[in-house]
């Protein structure tokens, strides 16, 4: 089987709020093969340059666009393709959108293995872990601290036993960073888990001090509080609170991660399927997290091509123990894109036992949002 062709498209809401929900538009990959089979992937990332780096032409032989490296290959070589994109692409790929941009052709190689083999993804990296698997609800934060209490006792009522917010209004002042926990314990009442994503707003000691001021209301984890590079801040902030820390949805490959894990001591590592270099990168990445003692968790909040992708990789790693669940209530695009939405129910998803990824798109719905 060879590879005949890579498309991508964008697709986009007709409202685009100005907030951190990457839901409101989507990068959807296709790989087609010769065979008939179409694997399909995406990236969240920034869309169109993303696009740039699919579709660019040779330019040098550290610069050169993916479609055109991976053209009459054998989709079933994963790791050689994997390292021939990164390779032919160091020069301005070696991180961030390059890395992003591999990751929605690797998804798409191990759709087409799946379906030519007849077999789910987490069948062929020999996983097999779980029949179904707990999702926590994953929203942003309510415009105030009541808001988010609101929202907090919905998405119980939802039957989650795990909840995630995020992001703005985290960081403006510290008396409403209190009030977002405490009404969001207050919502959920004693016994659902709540995590917390502060979405990079403090340094260091302001974490720290956060840390503290939120303990009493009983947070799993302390997400993101601080911007990706600042290892050392990490480090000191993991080492003086018993909170877990968890990162990693910055990050776009291996290298990145081990920073992450040895130098900044997080206690939880988010990987994200359609940033961090696949299946395949995201494999590794999760056995450098299991030789540390780390759990491994996916990061995912765009379309259910993620969540799928998530599934697969949750299933088939040991160290995996709950899953991101965008539970948004506004957004709408994902519901469009996708014939199968994979619906938590009670808190869980079922594992597809579908071949490949077991999911298709709606190619309805995939005209009617697409931009370019
Ligand atoms: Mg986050």
């Amino acid at each position: 089987m060879k590879i005949t062709d890579v498309q991508v498209y964008y697709v986009r809401q007709t409202e685009v709020k100005e907030q951190c929900d990457s839901g409101q538009d989507a990068l959807i990959v296709k790989v087609f093969t010769d065979a008939g089979i179409t694997g399909i992937g995406e990236v969240d990332s920034s869309p169109l340059a993303v696009k740039g780096a699919i579709e660019s032409p040779f330019s040098h032989t550290t610069a050169c666009g993916l479609r055109e490296l991976v053209i009459g290959e054998d989709p079933f070589e994963t790791e050689k393709l994997w390292y021939k994109m990164y390779r032919g692409n160091v020069y301005g790929g070696r991180r961030g959108v390059g890395v992003h941009a591999m990751s929605g052709i690797d998804i798409a190689l191990w759709d087409i293995k799946g379906k030519a083999l007849g077999v789910p993804v987490w069948k062929l990296l020999g996983g097999g872990f779980h029949q179904e698997i707990r999702c926590y609800a994953s929203v942003l934060f309510g415009n105030t601290p009541e808001a988010t209490g609101a929202l907090a006792s919905r998405l119980k009522d939802r039957g989650f036993t795990a909840v995630k917010f995020g992001w703005d209004p985290m960081g403006r002042n510290a008396e409403t960073d209190v009030a977002l926990v405490r009404e969001a314990r207050r919502g959920l009442g004693k016994h659902p888990d709540l995590m917390i994503d502060a979405g990079l707003v403090w340094d260091a000691k302001t974490a720290l001090q956060r840390a503290c001021a939120f303990a009493e209301h009983n947070i799993f984890w302390l997400e993101e509080p601080l911007r990706p590079d600042d290892y050392e801040g990490y480090r000191r902030l993991s080492e003086a609170t018993e909170i877990r820390i968890a990162a990693g949805e910055e990050e776009s490959n291996r290298f990145s991660f081990l920073e992450l894990m040895d130098k900044g001591k997080i206690d939880v590592v988010q990987v994200d399927l359609t940033r961090c270099g696949g299946f395949t990168e995201a494999r590794k990445i999760a056995s450098l997290a299991e030789d540390r003692g780390l759990p491994c968790v996916n990061h995912g909040f765009t379309t259910y091509v993620n969540i799928a992708a998530a599934i697969h990789f949750l299933n088939s790693i040991p160290n995996s123990f709950i899953m991101e669940y965008v539970a948004e209530e506004e957004t709408t695009l994902r519901d469009h894109l996708t014939r199968q939405d994979f619906v938590a129910k009670d808190g869980y998803v079922t594992v597809p036992e579908e071949p490949g990824l077991g999911v298709e798109l709606n190619e309805d719905g995939m005209r009617r949002f697409r931009v370019i």
